[in-house]
């Protein structure tokens, strides 16, 4: 799993006036270090909820071993290695899932863009830009049309490397809160470092309040969202970059060029029903920029989105407003 940010704020926020929707309610905030990230999860106080969390942080940590790309004994590991072979039903999933951005989004969003991440990552610790020649050979790997899933197999080219880390946190997130509302939580809030699900009301007993990070200002928040039942995302490159020699370097790579994608846009913010489509959707559209990436959530049913370019130009999808609590300039 990658490093993770921290663009989104989860805040409890009283609106004193205003009649609550919901009773006040108790609650337990448990924080941990997981994915490469902090993760925190916000449930109401019951007898059971020092439990769940324990129970949640282990799921995390279990799928955690099937998608890191930093383990070298996770699943995903061991597909690389191999070219594929047999899929766990949480790997079919994901691949499945992750397929469907990269088809929607035209191959802006790559799960098998591996190699070329890889080659930046390495240039990282070598303080060596990629050759040229390195750029065109890492890129010819790449090709979400080349992986072939068929039952519970997979099979990929060799040299093809894949890397879930556009989408998985998302994906994770969606599946502790499952878990957490099978076992009857009916409100609450998973932040995976920036990858959030909230549903039902926060203790305050109104819907949840995120924030958005100025990309510019960390300390400063950019706008308030108000809710419930939904995923939401950022990405941006202000806060994870590689230095090469004093050169700034994104940490999301174009496949169509195999480069990095320099400055522009600077953050995306998406919302969607789920976290796993708002994490791969950013994704996306950082690859795709300001207006390929707004044309793209504007077509998308239930997906709202914000994208703020270097110049601090903010272009918004018509439904977001719905969610806006409160704009900061
Ligand atoms: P996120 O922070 O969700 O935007 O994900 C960034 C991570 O996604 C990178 O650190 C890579 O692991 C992976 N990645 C980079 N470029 C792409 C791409 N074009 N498509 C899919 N995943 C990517
Ligand atoms: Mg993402």
């Amino acid at each position: 799993m990658t490093y993770g940010r921290i663009a989104l704020f989860c805040l409890v926020l009283s609106l004193s006036g205003i009649a609550l929707p919901y009773p006040r309610y108790q609650s337990i905030s448990r924080s941990e270090t997981v994915l490469g990230t902090v993760v925190r999860i916000t449930l109401p106080e019951t007898p059971g909820t020092k439990e769940a969390l324990s129970g949640a942080f282990d799921l995390i940590q279990s799928l955690e071993k099937v998608f890191s790309v930093h383990q070298s004994d996770s699943e995903l590991s061991r597909i690389n290695r191999l070219h594929g072979g047999r899929l766990s039903p949480a790997m079919k999933d994901l691949i499945k899932r992750a397929l469907s951005i990269s088809q929607l989004s035209s191959g802006a969003f790559d799960p098998t863009c591996g190699a070329l991440v890889s080659l930046y990552r390495k240039a990282e610790k070598t303080r060596r830009a990629p050759r040229e020649s390195e750029i065109i050979k890492a890129k010819e790997s790449v090709g979400w049309e080349k992986l072939r899933v068929e039952g519970d197999h997979l099979s990929m080219p060799a040299g093809m490397k894949l890397d879930l880390g556009g989408i998985a946190k998302g994906y994770i997130v969606d599946q502790v809160v499952r878990m957490l509302r099978v076992s009857g939580f009916s409100h609450g809030l998973v932040d995976g470092g920036g990858d959030i699900f909230c549903w039902g009301f926060n203790p305050e007993g109104y819907p949840w309040q995120v924030g958005i990070q100025n990309p510019w200002k960390a300390s400063n928040i950019l706008a308030i969202l108000s809710l419930s039942d939904r995923g939401i995302a950022t990405s941006g490159d202000y806060q994870r970059y590689l230095m090469i020699r004093g050169k700034k370097y994104g940490h999301i790579v174009d496949p169509r060029t195999g480069r990095t994608v320099q400055g522009f846009p600077t953050s995306v913010t998406v919302v969607a029903s789920d976290c796993a489509t708002a994490d791969g959707l950013a994704t996306a559209c950082f690859v795709l920029g300001r207006e390929q990436g707004m044309q793209l959530l504007r077509n998308l049913d239930g997906v709202e989105g914000m994208i703020i370019d270097q110049d601090g130009q903010k272009v918004t999808t018509p439904g977001w407003a719905k969610f806006l609590l409160k704009s900061v300039r």
